[in-house]
């Protein structure tokens, strides 16, 4: 079935004794046992529900549309897109294990890979996304190659096959942060060899700006065969590639991520997601337009010093967009305005267009990533991944493009 299918209907409740149409919320902690046996099965099984710290109905319903979604085995959503990550890596590495990443990565992996596992004894080295200096940067400790579909605000693309490939001959974990990729509408990673997925749901799948949530997600794969925790058995004495197959990984977020580690996603919050992701193709369609009728718009304006955009067939990135991003080229574009920092202050000193550290939302959102997202690294850190004073970035909304056109002229018009 088609995406936008998938989005309506996947994850519905078949069996709800009211026949409701939609998503019931599950507002429990616990679940009640028929009686000692039932209560035993279900926790040496971790088949039906006990806790919802563990498991609820709402939140596996909206695992289940996620994992539909982006073809994947098995899917796990967590409080926030952070927490998904540090599940996601949790499950993968050991103290002494490294770890390599891109530069560009977003300001919360940096520091969750820095601050949280280098303190667990897990190194990261930091190089582009490209083949070479990915090759030369692997150590027979390195597990993971973490990279994001699309960094912003540098606006690159790895070129994922490419990455896949040299994983997998390396017996690799390739992890890829797929915010950008709109739940799998914009760009499936998966599709093209990463093993697993994560996601700040709190971008295109909510929408609206109104929740965070995050989820984990993998698909079918051998490669857990080359990982030690796979294969010793657990505390019930079950080997996890022999009890789960491939679902060996999602069990394992599952367990560290939420079971022990407690990064809940509320019932509420997992019902709002669900929803959202239902008008996610409308929503991103809509911005792939006003994103490439600004792009336009803005190429022509002689008070920008430049733009990127990989709809524009001269971006740097549109061959690798025209590839991977098979829902279109996003609503995300960065300019650079003339005059430098003053310049970039002037625009945004009379800019109508809400200013605000988000992506993905109904709403364009304006920022300066240089004075905020990016402003606690070092001004050298802030170069390497793609920030400049003279940057602005946005996230095109569902407004009429013909609006904000109009406010972006009328900004510029200040500079
Ligand atoms: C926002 C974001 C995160 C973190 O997600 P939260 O839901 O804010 O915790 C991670 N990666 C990317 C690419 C993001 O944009």
């Amino acid at each position: 079935m088609d995406y936008q299918t998938l989005a309506v209907l996947a994850g519905l409740p078949a069996d709800d004794p009211h026949g409701a149409v939609g998503l019931p919320i599950y507002g429990v902690a616990a679940y009640r046992f028929s009686g000692l046996e039932d209560g035993q099965q279900r926790f040496a099984t971790g088949e039906g529900y006990t806790y919802t710290r563990i498991q609820n109905p709402t939140a596996a319903a909206l695992e289940q549309r996620l994992a539909a979604l982006e073809g994947a085995v098995g899917a796990v959503a967590l409080a926030s897109g952070q927490s998904a990550s540090f599940a996601a890596l949790l499950s993968l590495v050991r103290p002494g294990d490294e770890i390599i990443a891109s530069p560009g990565l977003f300001g919360g992996t940096v520091g969750l890979l820095n601050q949280v596992f280098g303190l667990m004894g897990v190194k990261t080295t930091f190089v582009a996304p490209e083949a070479d200096q990915v090759r030369a940067a692997i150590t027979p400790n390195t597990k993971v190659v973490f990279a994001e579909v699309l960094a912003n605000p540098a606006l690159a693309i790895p070129d994922f096959e490419v990455l896949a490939s040299l994983c997998e001959e390396r017996k690799i974990a390739f992890l890829v942060d797929n915010t950008f990729g709109a739940a799998g509408y914009l760009a499936r990673p998966l599709d093209h060899g990463a093993h697993v997925v994560t996601h700040s749901l709190t971008k295109w799948a909510s929408g609206h700006g109104s929740v965070l949530g995050g989820a984990v997600l993998s698909r079918e794969t051998s490669l857990w065969e080359n990982f030690p925790q796979f294969l010793a058995a657990d505390l019930q004495g079950r080997v996890p590639l022999e009890a789960f197959g491939s679902r060996c990984y999602p069990e394992r977020v599952r367990h560290l991520g939420l079971a022990v580690g407690g990064m809940v996603l509320s019932p509420f919050n997992a019902y709002l997601l669900f929803q959202g992701l239902e008008t996610l193709p409308l929503r991103v369609e809509r911005q792939n337009l006003n994103a490439m009728r600004l792009a336009a718009f803005l190429a022509g304006q002689p008070k920008i010093a430049w733009l990127r955009y990989p709809g524009l067939a001269s971006d740097p990135a549109h061959r690798r967009a025209a590839k991977y991003l098979q829902g279109g080229f996003g609503g995300i574009l960065t300019l650079g305005i003339k005059g430098g920092l003053e310049g970039a202050s002037r625009f945004l000193s009379q800019l109508k267009i809400l200013q605000a550290p988000n992506v993905g939302d109904v709403r364009t959102l304006a920022v300066h990533p240089w004075t905020t997202t990016h402003s606690r690294l070092p001004e050298p850190a802030r170069l390497a991944a793609g920030v400049s004073p003279e940057m602005v970035r946005i996230s095109v909304g569902v407004e009429s493009a013909a609006d904000l056109e109009a406010m972006l002229s009328e900004a510029l018009a200040a500079v």
